[in-house]
């Protein structure tokens, strides 16, 4: 399956998974016009989506759910309170999925999990017969169960929101520093780091994502991320906000190499 974040944070989220037969537009939080205008930076086209799939109902990840359905003819996919509250134009198909329950796009099986955030969050995992990509952003801790959802994922996109220590000192108004390192606001470095080290397993890849660009730094990101994953074999990439950025492709050609 190939990656391609078009941009993280609180700003705009958006990400393209494409296997061999379908693409998933997983978040609508940047406008159509940006996302067009990213691929294109990459040296591409916009592929025929089937299917944009929204994580929850905040406008960082929805905001554009609508223009993406009707540009491109397709369903939107989320849970049934998510898409209450996205209020889409009435000619979009909404399509609602079950926490906890599987379901299929294409050759991709979608699997949820719901996570703790000030709005109906879930995490994803979508696995074809070569692969299995997590995504866990916008969460306020780690619940129970998280890293055996994400059990056998060779790509794990993780928010690394924030450095308690800058939000404490940061410029945000106290009622938003509260929010943010609440049990329900995003996810901290530590906290990022933590999921990793209670893998059972080394994903090939880990993306730290959701940065946030006042109470975080790169540096600080991935050196908490580094300590937890160890010596391990382990790519580490930071998602951005502003750039585009395709991983590294896994998919049946690597798996026969591999072989
Ligand atoms: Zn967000
Ligand atoms: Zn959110």
């Amino acid at each position: 399956m190939r990656v391609t974040i078009l941009g993280s944070g609180s700003e705009g989220n958006a990400l393209l998974l494409e296997s061999d037969a379908t693409s998933i537009v997983v978040d609508a939080g940047l406008s159509h016009r940006k996302l067009v205008a990213r691929l294109a930076t990459l040296g591409r086209g916009t592929p025929n989506v089937s299917s944009v799939l929204i994580t929850h109902g905040h406008t960082d990840h929805a905001a554009h759910a609508s223009v993406y359905a009707t540009r491109w003819g397709c369903p939107v996919r989320a849970t049934a309170v998510t898409l209450k509250s996205l209020r889409l134009r009435s000619a979009v198909e909404s399509h609602p999925f079950i926490v906890g329950r599987r379901f299929r796009v294409g050759d991709i099986t979608v699997h949820s999990c719901a996570v703790p955030h000030d709005a109906p969050q879930v995490a994803l995992v979508f696995e074809t017969a070569f692969t299995k990509i997590g995504l866990v952003t916008d969460l306020g801790h780690v619940p129970k169960g998280l890293s055996r959802f994400l059990r056998g994922c060779d790509t794990l996109l993780l928010e690394s929101n924030h450095d308690p220590e800058m939000l404490r000192m940061g410029p945000y108004p106290a009622v938003v520093k509260r929010r943010v390192a609440s049990a329900l606001g995003h996810l901290s470095n530590e906290q990022a780091s933590d999921l990793l080290a209670d893998l059972s397993h080394a994903p090939a890849c880990v993306v730290l994502m959701h940065l946030s660009k006042t109470n975080n730094s790169v540096r600080l990101a991935r050196s908490s991320a580094e300590a937890a994953l160890g010596h391990q074999q382990t790519q580490l990439l930071i998602a951005r906000q502003h750039e585009p950025m395709e991983l590294p492709y896994v998919g049946a050609q690597q798996l026969q190499l591999g072989l």
